[in-house]
């Protein structure tokens, strides 16, 4: 079985991208009945805040990405961190470097005026003087021999010569290790048998297979997962609008949704646009995942919200709902049951925030007729159906959508006039504007008495 890891640095919230490259880590572990692995990269303890670890946590806990095992901190794995570094300065696969800032500063400005990669250039491998004052840094001694290979199972065959490496800084002055090598340490003590990530890193991972081999270490396997576009062909930034998993939410999107919308996101299986997790989970390789960068398409993600809004998992329905109306300031109980208000609802919008905005009569009363709906639809000339139907209102035995409807056809037939002269007035007499669901379905989701009530005071 494979084991895989998503390993986020804390110094944010959780990305479109980071989330995606969780997911495909998740499916690709459970495909096989393997495990999922978290970890937090909080080695850099500038960057690194508590609240972006908890903003990362709870955006995986929403799209319902439940890792196997951890969350595991690089913060509380310094002391194994420095035995392996001794391990390999004692080995002599590692050296002290005493270079200053200034030496490498004219190294790199050299490089780049021959038009070279700078590189550094193993000054301190064999230094045997200790200058005094000096926090030195430890770099790995790269191989100067052969090429690194790997097969990337997504872009497939690699190859980089070492004479392209240079000698990695595996530890800073202060004695902190740098990523490249927390990376390979972890993913080595946390048996990772399959890395994927972001190709961003695809540059660190022939240095990270050396350091695998100096170990004494197979090297896992490698995904390099391509990275996310706006609409414009540029790279997903904050430009195009909301990168951040819970600002989806936060515009009414589900977990459900969103998840599969960011499976699709570099991975398809033929034409298939929507998938449940178990057949993610079973469909899943990540083999065919596109080589090339994916558009991010907020029409397609709002027509799968659409989709998991009609016909998805009603519990997660109803538990967005419910949040989303306690942040729009409305009380769920002060209404119809939100099973029932989906019922009625959910076909008619993309969002669960339009949703609500626009369900916001059935909870609360409002304080004014719109202004254009009352003119149009509450004329003198609206009193006459709305009182005829008032009184057979008031009759009803059952305040059913069937019983609604008969009664609204009911006073139509009786006044000889068409179903929309009595619907509009009463669709502003009940929500306070003309935009609402069937008018049978509205008079049930609005309730009896408050039905009643409304209609008197659009009378009166
Ligand atoms: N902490 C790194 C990042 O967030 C992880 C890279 C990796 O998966 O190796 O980019």
């Amino acid at each position: 079985p494979i084991r895989t890891r998503f390993a986020p640095s804390p110094t944010g919230f959780l990305h479109i991208g980071g989330a995606r490259t969780a997911l495909f880590c998740l499916l690709a572990a459970r495909a096989t009945g393997g495990e999922f692995v978290l970890r937090i990269e909080d080695t850099d303890r500038e960057r690194s805040t508590d609240a972006s670890v908890q903003a990362i946590l709870d955006g995986m806990a929403w799209l319902g990405l439940e890792h196997d095992e951890g969350p595991f901190y690089q913060s509380q794995r310094q002391e194994r961190y420095r035995e392996v570094i001794d391990q390999l300065l004692e080995a002599g696969l590692a050296y002290r470097c005493y270079c200053s800032r200034e030496r490498l500063e004219a190294l790199r400005v050299a490089a780049m005026a021959a038009g070279e990669k700078p590189r550094y250039d193993g000054h301190c491998r064999d230094r045997k003087d200790v200058p005094e004052g000096v926090e030195p840094v430890i770099r790995f001694r790269n191989p100067d021999e052969g090429t690194v290979v790997f097969e990337d199972r997504v872009r497939g065959r690699i190859e980089i010569a070492n004479s392209e490496l240079d000698d990695l800084v595996i530890a800073r002055g202060d004695g902190t290790p740098t990523y490249n090598f927390a990376v390979v340490v972890d993913d080595l003590d946390m048996n990772i048998s399959l890395v994927i990530r972001g190709d961003d890193h695809i540059n660190n991972t022939p240095r990270q297979i050396n350091l695998y081999h100096a170990l004494g270490a197979e090297p896992p396997e490698f995904a390099h997962v391509p990275m996310i576009l706006g609409d414009d062909g540029q790279r997903l930034s904050k430009r195009h609008g909301a990168v951040g998993v819970m600002a989806w939410r936060e515009q009414g999107y589900l977990p459900d949704a969103m998840v599969n919308y960011l499976a699709r996101l570099g991975w398809s299986h033929g034409d298939q646009e929507v998938f449940s997790r178990r057949q993610l989970v079973d469909l899943f390789r990540i083999e065919d995942v596109n080589r090339k960068a994916s558009r991010f398409d907020t029409e397609k993600l709002k027509w799968l919200n659409q989709h998991y809004l009609r016909e998805g998992d009603r519990d997660q329905a109803v538990s967005e709902l419910a949040w989303h109306m306690e942040r729009a300031g409305l009380n769920s109980a002060a209404g119809p049951q939100l099973t029932d208000l989906l019922a009625v609802q959910a076909e008619r919008f993309d969002t669960v925030v339009e949703l609500v905005e626009q369900s916001r009569s059935f909870y609360a009363e409002f304080e004014a007729f719109d202004a254009g709906a009352a003119k149009k639809h509450l004329r003198p000339v609206a009193a006459e159906p709305l009182r005829a139907l008032l009184q057979r209102l008031q009759g009803l035995s059952e305040w059913s959508p069937e019983r609604l409807q008969a009664a609204v056809q009911e006073t139509a037939d009786a006044l000889e006039i068409g179903f929309g002269k009595i619907g509009m007035p009463l669709r502003v007499a009940l929500m306070g504007h003309g935009q609402s669901p069937a008018i049978d379905q509205t008079l049930w989701l609005v309730g009896r008495d408050r039905s009643l009530a409304r209609i008197e005071r659009a009378l009166a």
